[in-house]
C-alpha cells in the first residue's frame, strides 16, 4: 500500500485531473477489485502491478471506463465530491 507521501502526491494528481476534466465527477459503477496487470492508473498515472489491487468502473454519465489502484479509487471518491471552485491548493496563486 501507499507510503503516506505517495498518497498525498496521488491526491494532488487526482485533484488536477478532476479540475481539467480528465476524470469524471459523476457516479461510477464500480466493478470488483482484481489484480493489476500493468495497466495505467487513471488516478495517479502510475502502472498497477500484479501485487497491487486495482478497481475499474464505468462512469454512469459518459460511459467511459476508468481504472484505479484501490487506494486511488478511495481518494477519487472523496475528491470528486468536493466543490470544484474551491481552490485550497493553488501554488500558482496570485503572486503576480
Ligand atoms: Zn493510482
Amino acid at each position: 500500500m501507499f507510503h503516506p507521501m505517495d498518497a498525498e502526491v496521488a491526491r494532488q494528481v487526482i485533484q488536477r485531473r478532476l479540475q481539467v476534466g480528465r476524470l469524471p465527477h459523476g457516479r461510477v459503477l464500480a466493478l470488483p477489485v482484481r489484480r493489476g496487470g500493468g495497466e495505467m492508473c487513471d488516478g495517479c498515472g502510475e502502472p498497477m502491478t500484479r501485487n497491487q489491487k486495482m478497481l475499474w468502473g464505468i462512469a454512469v454519465r459518459d460511459w467511459v471506463s476508468i481504472q484505479f489502484h484501490a487506494d486511488c479509487f478511495q481518494i477519487w471518491e472523496v475528491e470528486r465530491l468536493l466543490p470544484m471552485n474551491e481552490t485550497r491548493f493553488d501554488p500558482a496563486g496570485r503572486h503576480d
